[in-house]
């Protein structure tokens, strides 16, 4: 059978740019369910955007790329959307929009709007293959079933979390159209760290503050939390999207605090308190107990110099680790890395050189930090890309 439009995966571009791709266009997705990665998301409450999302949340060969969809499908556009739908939301932190409800609001106004579009969905439909033909696209499922249209959407997403169904199949796509990809990375993943670290990190398992975590020139303020398998928290999933193998972490424990000043403090205070007595007040109980053992800080406050006190305010602000590793695409959030930019136009996410074919969401080299931003990436570009099908 010919469809104008087949957009492959069901997720959040997929499903996001059939409600605009225009009437007779089919989706295809291999599990039994649309959206299950809107599901899972935000603990079941879906981080849908971010009020403040904006290029520079997001990591790129090409910071440029985005600008266009992003700036054409705003978060205001989304959360309209949301409103309309008469969903209930509430930020979180941090600007980030969750669903007061449920994540599967959010599947059921992108269903609403899709089936109001007139497009299709097919669901437990693997597709095994896209081939060019003379008048479009052929798309063979693994069943054999051939099926054929005039423009293909690629929307299969990236490598992560593979027990959900993530293939990779767009980057084979791209490959087989003459588009780079890009080097793929798991990002938004927890860091794994070495014996050292967890020695100090597994006893205080649970432990929770906020903290600054920097790499490579980026730096979050975020929680932090100390875990039986290192560090993880926002702060680290964040920085995991710019940490690379053999690369070390900067932790500062205390930012925005002079933890010089409130020692020195503590001491003319009370110089007969231990210096772990002190700590308790800028740190968690635990924490604070835990440092001051591992760096043998047994004494009391009025046998400690200044030169001391200082010692331990830059060890809290500059804590040095190197991650052994991170957990993976078993457990990452998103793909780091994609279809290679160069290759796609800015304001469709059709591929340059293959005319009908188009590439959007999270297989894209558009990698958005935690918070929301990259179900604003899957939302412009689907929309970017099905509006611009709608009006060709
Ligand atoms: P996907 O949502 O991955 O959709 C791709 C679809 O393609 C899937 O339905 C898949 O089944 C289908 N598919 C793949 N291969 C084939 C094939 N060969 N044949 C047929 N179908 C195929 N982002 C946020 O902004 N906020 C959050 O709160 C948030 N929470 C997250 C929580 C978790 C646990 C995870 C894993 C991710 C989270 N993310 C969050 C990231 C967000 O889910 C993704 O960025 C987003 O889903 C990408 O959308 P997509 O449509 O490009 O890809």
């Amino acid at each position: 059978m010919h469809h104008p439009t087949i957009i492959l995966g069901a997720g959040a571009a997929g499903l996001m740019a059939a409600a605009h791709a225009g009437p007779g266009t089919l989706v295809l997705d291999h599990a039994k369910a649309p959206g299950e990665k809107i599901r899972i998301s935000g603990g079941g409450r879906c981080n849908f955007t971010n009020l403040y999302a904006g290029p520079e949340n997001f990591l790129s060969e090409n910071p440029h790329f985005a600008k266009s969809a992003l700036a054409r499908y705003t978060q205001w556009d989304f959360i309209d959307l949301v409103a309309r739908h008469g969903i209930a939301y509430h930020e979180k932190t941090l600007g980030q929009l969750f669903c007061d409800g449920s994540a599967k609001e959010i599947i059921a106004m992108l269903l609403a709007e899709m089936e109001a579009a007139g497009a299709d969905l097919r669901l437990n439909a693997p597709v095994a293959e896209v081939t060019k033909s003379p008048d479009g696209f052929a798309v063979i499922l693994q069943s054999g079933e051939r099926l054929a249209c005039d423009r293909l959407v690629v929307a299969t997403g990236g490598k992560s979390i593979p027990k959900m169904g993530a293939t990779g199949f767009a980057y084979r796509v791209a490959d087989q159209f003459g588009l780079r990809v890009t080097e793929t990375r798991p990002a938004l993943v927890p860091l794994t760290f070495g014996p050292d670290v967890l020695a100090l990190t597994k006893p205080l398992a649970g432990v929770a503050l906020p903290a600054r975590v920097s790499c490579n020139g980026a730096s979050f303020d975020e929680a932090l939390l100390f875990t039986h398998r290192g560090l993880s928290g926002p702060s680290i999933l964040q920085i995991s999207s710019y940490w690379h193998e053999t690369d070390s972490i900067r932790v500062n424990l205390l930012p925005d605090r002079d933890v010089l000043g409130a020692l020195k403090a503590a001491r003319a205070e009370n110089g007969r308190r231990a210096v772990g007595t002190a700590l308790a007040e800028l740190l968690p109980n635990r924490l604070a107990a835990a440092w001051s053992e591992a760096q043998g800080l047994s004494g009391q406050l009025a046998n400690t110099p200044d030169t001391q006190l200082s010692g331990i305010a830059d060890g809290l602000a500059d804590w040095e680790l190197t991650p052994a590793g991170s957990e993976g695409y078993r457990t990452a959030e998103v793909t780091l890395g994609g279809i290679a930019t160069e290759g796609l136009d800015s304001r469709t996410m059709q591929a340059k050189t293959v005319p009908g074919l188009y590439f959007i969401g999270e297989a894209v080299d558009v990698t958005g930090w935690l918070g929301g931003y990259n179900f604003q990436w899957a939302w412009s570009s689907g929309w970017a890309c099905g509006t611009a099908i709608r009006a060709a």
